[in-house]
């Protein structure tokens, strides 16, 4: 079998500290699985515009287009933030979404046993959560012309445009679709119809395309207000949602908080399918590049590591692997092992960065 192709960014603060714990994992999945990836590292942020002016150089987007799948840490850190936008660390990051049109954000809120008393939640609502938000990227409010703010002095007019066309709506419903088919086959799609045009024909082509290509899936719609409701009462009645870009974006950070910390969300963006039949795919955490602990080895590699085992899953087809993956994140928590976030609200022995990626690998290892 051919080499997986991965182009590994590490980034700024503490990217690259959790990346290198991501690293020991590829490698133990190289040694003990046969799965071969072809790794190649390379620059983007604020380390990028150290090196090459710019946050993303030409040539790493050219890269990024060319592989299998991308990893990336994290971005951004105090020392980049008066540069001009354009060379902001983020717009690195919004560039590789951009060019690589990863339109479909998949963010799962996955609440582990063992960390259940740190949700804002009752612990038996989040205990044993498992649920998947899948958010329209690269269209509707935040992109929709015409916008602006226009006018003068007291009569200024701020502008922001919600579009979708038929086929932005069908593609991100057919990537929904298909992960809910490899979960608990349960599809709610959220919108406010009752308001919004856009909503309506959000509603109609979800239905279109369940009709015609997965009526074994099981879909709801419910209105995005409602189904907020829903996420913070019962959260467990869902398995996948889809929604667009302006309510997954609140959505989305809502549900991560019913699983409590940062360090331990993961993310996937995903495109359309390239030559080879895999889709175009950047996996990255959901935190930031949390300058105030960077460098003190204190860093929870979970998030990174679980980014991995996404990548797994839904770019190599390796389910069994990321399963395998994931119940090694969730044995070490349950055995108390805990970085320091994850001390707050609970018991544990404290350990540091490489700790942590130890203890999951040497779990690996226990359940070979
Ligand atoms: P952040 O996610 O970096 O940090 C928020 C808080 O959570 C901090 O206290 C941090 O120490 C903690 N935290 C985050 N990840 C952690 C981990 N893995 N382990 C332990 N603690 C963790 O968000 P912020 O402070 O708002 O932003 C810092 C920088 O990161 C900014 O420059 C911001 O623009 C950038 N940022 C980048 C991304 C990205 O790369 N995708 C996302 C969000 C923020």
């Amino acid at each position: 079998m051919n080499n997986f192709s991965l182009l590994i960014l590490p980034g700024d603060g503490i990217g690259p500290e959790v990346m290198k714990q991501v690293v020991r994992v590829i490698d133990w999945f190289e040694q003990r699985r046969e799965i071969l990836f072809d790794v190649e590292e390379d620059l983007v942020g604020g380390c990028a515009y150290d090196k090459y002016g710019t946050p993303l150089s030409d040539l790493t987007m050219k890269k990024a287009k060319s592989v299998d799948a991308v990893l990336l840490g994290a971005v951004g850190g105090p020392t980049y933030e008066k540069l001009d936008f354009d060379k902001q660390p983020e717009r690195g990051l919004l560039r590789l979404r951009k060019e690589m049109d990863l339109y479909a954000n998949l963010r799962p809120a996955q609440c582990f046993d063992a960390l259940a008393d740190f949700s804002s939640l009752k612990k038996d609502i989040v205990s044993g959560l498992d649920i998947m938000i899948v958010r329209e990227l690269t269209s509707g409010i935040y992109f929709g012309e015409p916008r602006g703010i226009e006018g003068q002095g007291e009569n200024r007019v701020g502008i922001n445009t919600t579009r979708y066309t038929t086929d932005e709506i069908r593609r991100v419903a057919r990537s929904a679709f298909e992960l809910a088919r490899k979960r608990n086959n349960m599809l709610c799609s959220m919108e406010k119809a009752n308001v919004m045009e856009s909503g309506v024909l959000w509603r109609e082509e979800v239905k279109y395309v369940h009709e015609n290509e997965y009526p074994d899936v099981k879909l709801s719609h419910m209105y995005a207000d409602a189904g907020a409701m829903q996420l913070v009462r019962w959260p467990k009645q869902f398995d996948v949602i889809v929604t667009d870009n302006l309510f997954g974006d609140i959505l989305s950070d809502c549900a991560a908080m019913l699983t409590g910390s940062l360090g331990m969300l993961p993310s996937a963006s995903i495109g359309s399918k390239m030559e080879s039949g895999l889709p175009k795919a950047l996996y990255e955490p959901v935190h930031g590049s949390a300058p105030d602990i960077a460098g003190l080895g204190e860093a929870n590699p979970c998030a990174c590591i679980l980014s991995f085992a996404m990548a797994l899953r839904y770019s190599f087809s390796k389910r069994d692997e990321a399963t395998l993956l994931e119940k090694a994140v969730q044995n070490v928590l349950a055995e108390g092992y805990r970085t320091k976030d994850l001390m707050q609200a609970s018991d544990g022995k404290l350990v540091s960065t490489f700790e942590m990626g130890d203890a999951i690998i040497n779990n690996l290892e226990k359940m070979r």
